[in-house]
């Protein structure tokens, strides 16, 4: 199976240097470290690399972890250059390790950039544990890292699975249904809540299968399977263009999302929605 986008297997976090920068400072001095650049929501990509030569004072900056036995760190920058690009666009200059390494680091630029000031008294938010916390200069109300979690499921019938797309896709690509997770709900009520409302389907038996970042900017795509107990279709135009029950055998003469032409076709790979797909059909699950 193609390996999930957005995550990295050789990342070591380090994350007790957080509060040990000492620890942090003899690691750099023994093996050195690099920097990802990010200025505006976009990444540096000077001559053709993501790991730019390391700048500045270690402790200043906001420590990602060890990658390949080097400590790398996000540096921001204050201008955008001609070479600077988006994650979206970086990925296919990427390997899947450096994808996620970009999307981490801009997914902390992000969040630096949109908390610099405290959300209850107004002052200014000051950084602590290397870049992972914020604290407010005024108040001492403190800020963790933050997410929005979407649900993502596939909803099946026997050997029926239920996809839908939506307005602005690619022509004829069609995916599993998501939806972001409101305050005060499960993630199981939210699974059921999207499709109910998306395409009138009713679902039980929901289970998580895999979860995925998803940097765009900042959601935690958290994978579920459910089945569905009344499978008539009401579909919501607002949010999808159209829904339908696929039968397993058709899903192979899908294309994929990326082929031209007027077929069918699946999402991307490496997303978490070709993976969840993929198992179904190989599994079962
Ligand atoms: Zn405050």
């Amino acid at each position: 199976m193609k390996k999930m986008a957005m995550t990295s297997s050789e990342l070591d976090r380090c994350s007790h240097w957080r509060e040990n920068p000492a620890q942090l400072h003899q690691y750099v001095a023994s093996h050195g470290s690099c920097d990802i650049v990010v200025s505006e929501g976009r990444v540096h990509f000077k001559s053709q690399q993501l790991l730019q030569s390391a700048e500045g004072d270690p402790l200043e900056k906001c420590f990602l972890g060890v990658w390949r036995d080097r400590a790398i760190f996000l540096r921001r920058a204050d201008s955008v250059s001609e070479k600077d690009y988006s994650v979206r666009t970086l990925r296919a200059m990427l390997s899947t390790e450096e994808q996620a390494l970009a999307a981490y680091a801009s997914g902390v630029a992000h969040w630096h950039d949109t908390h610099r000031f405290c959300g209850r008294c107004g002052g200014k938010n000051d950084h602590l544990a290397l870049g992972h916390q914020l604290k407010c200069s005024a108040c001492g109300q403190l800020q963790f890292p933050r997410m929005d979690p979407a649900v993502i499921m596939t909803v099946t019938d026997g050997d029926w699975i239920l996809l839908g797309r939506s307005p602005g896709w690619p022509a004829g690509v069609y995916s599993t249904l998501a939806g972001f997770v409101e305050i005060g709900e499960s993630l199981e009520q939210a699974v059921a809540r999207e499709v109910k409302e998306e395409t009138g389907v009713v679902v039980d038996n929901i289970r998580p299968v895999a979860s995925q970042p998803w940097p765009f900017p900042s959601s935690i795509m958290l994978g579920y399977q459910a089945t569905a107990t009344r499978g008539e279709l009401s579909i919501d135009h607002n949010e999808l263009e159209d829904a339908r029950w696929f039968h397993k055998d058709e899903l192979a003469s899908f294309g994929d999302w990326s082929e031209e032409g007027d077929g069918l076709k699946l999402p991307r790979l490496d997303s978490i929605a070709r993976i969840l797909i993929q198992r179904w059909v190989e599994d079962g699950l």
